[in-house]
């Protein structure tokens, strides 16, 4: 499918297709098998200046648009979704501090995030509060010149690994809900916690994914990310960047996807003639191919919105459930057309079907994104 990129995007998009060909491609399944947090891999994207493509240069970050940025995500995952994931969930943090971060935050926290001196984690979830964000309990007190925070987080990606975190706390205990929420920068070094259980999961099984738990840990408070009570917004403008890059992320799992689904179905003969020939295996390789191109528009779309400077959480929406949806079904399909093979581990349709499904899940469930779409309309 030909792209309206300009010569830029389609550059880099080349870069990320012959990085993730080269380096990810040959190791993704070892990854996979042995749950093996992809550092190597993250350093090489480092080198490459790709660890904080859309921030601006002066911060160590790529100076590149949104689009380019989600093009080298869709690249990555369908190699390996596990690195694509995991740069994504670090590259979202230096998001909120340089949004809404003092210039003194920026300066000391987005370079060392951009050129991943530290990892990042993004600090959100809690065993009370999924969905319902705002149901946070950690709470973060004020003890003169600093908060002291105590709660845990769960479900954190690169949570093990991250020497910063953006953290998101109540700050006012008797405001429940979303305003009493504030969000903080914590520096593992100067304000150390712990990591807690370390998540065994059923895809993206390198990705780390790590319970986090904070006990009396002092937070300066020039460490405070905007206002007191202003977490809830950072996080959820946060969340809408987050999302168009899972979206990516299931458009590259998908793609995938395809590749095999072709590639087997030319090869496995069966009644004397390729898989191919048959037209039931052609129309699912047609709707295949349909709704990956509609879903890497709609990403397309959003990060367009989003490099413009317009209003975008809906399209941001629209998008991840479009194509984290088709990325679950499609790989379903791919599985179905390998037959046996697809069952077995080892078969790349079968790593790429459970790694699909975090797809519909982070970054707010499709439900979610749903009532998004639907509470505008209705609104
Ligand atoms: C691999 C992985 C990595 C993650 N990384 C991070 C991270 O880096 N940082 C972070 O903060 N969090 C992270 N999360 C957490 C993730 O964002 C949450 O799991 C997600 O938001 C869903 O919350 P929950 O698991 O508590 O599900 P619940 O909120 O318990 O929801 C369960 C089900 O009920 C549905 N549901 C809930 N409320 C409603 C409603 N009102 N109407 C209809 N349906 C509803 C949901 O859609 C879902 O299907 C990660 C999770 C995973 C699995």
């Amino acid at each position: 499918m030909n792209l309206p990129l300009t010569e830029e995007q389609q550059l880099i998009q080349r870069i990320a297709r012959e990085f993730a060909e080269k380096e990810l491609e040959p190791r993704a399944e070892e990854i996979d098998k042995a749950g093996e947090f992809p550092d190597e891999a993250m350093r090489m994207l480092a080198d490459l200046d790709l660890t904080g493509v859309p921030y601006p240069q002066e911060y160590g970050g790529g100076g590149a648009d949104k689009i380019s940025y989600v093009l080298i995500l869709e690249e990555l995952a369908r190699s390996c979704a596990a690195t694509a994931l995991t740069l994504g969930a670090h590259t979202m943090v230096a998001g909120p501090i340089l949004e809404f971060g003092t210039q003194e935050q920026i300066e000391k926290y987005a370079p060392r995030l951009c050129k991943l001196e530290d990892y990042g984690a993004f600090a959100l979830t809690e065993a009370c509060s999924g969905t319902d964000a705002g149901a946070l309990m950690c709470g973060a007190a004020r003890d003169g010149d600093d908060y002291i925070i105590n709660g845990a987080k769960m479900f954190i990606t690169n949570g093990g690994y991250c020497g910063i975190c953006v953290l998101f706390a109540r700050t006012d205990p008797d405001t429940p809900g979303s305003k009493g929420v504030s969000a903080f920068i914590v520096d593992r070094k100067e304000s150390p916690f712990e990591a807690g259980k370390h998540e065994d999961k059923m895809g993206i099984r390198g990705s780390d994914t790590t319970e986090l738990i904070f006990r009396n840990c002092r937070v300066p408070k020039g460490n405070l990310i905007g206002k007191e009570g202003q977490g809830m917004r950072i996080a959820l403008t946060t969340l809408n960047v987050g999302r168009i890059t899972i979206a990516a992320q299931a458009v590259g799992i998908a793609q995938a996807a395809l590749d095999e689904a072709v590639k087997h179905s030319k090869d496995r003969r069966q009644f004397g003639r390729p898989l191919a020939k048959n037209q039931a295996i052609q129309w699912m390789i047609a709707d295949m191919a349909r709704d990956i191109a509609a879903a890497r528009l709609l990403v397309l779309h959003a990060a367009k919105l989003y490099d413009e400077g317009r209003p975008f959480g809906v399209e941001a929406s629209m998008a991840k459930l479009f194509a984290a949806e088709m990325a679950m079904t499609h790989t379903v399909k791919a599985v179905q057309i390998h037959g046996g093979l697809g069952y077995i581990r080892g078969t790349k349709v079968e790593r790429l079907m459970r790694d699909a499904k975090f797809t519909e899940i982070l970054e707010g469930t499709s439900e979610v994104h749903r009532m998004i779409i639907s509470g505008d309309l209705l609104k």
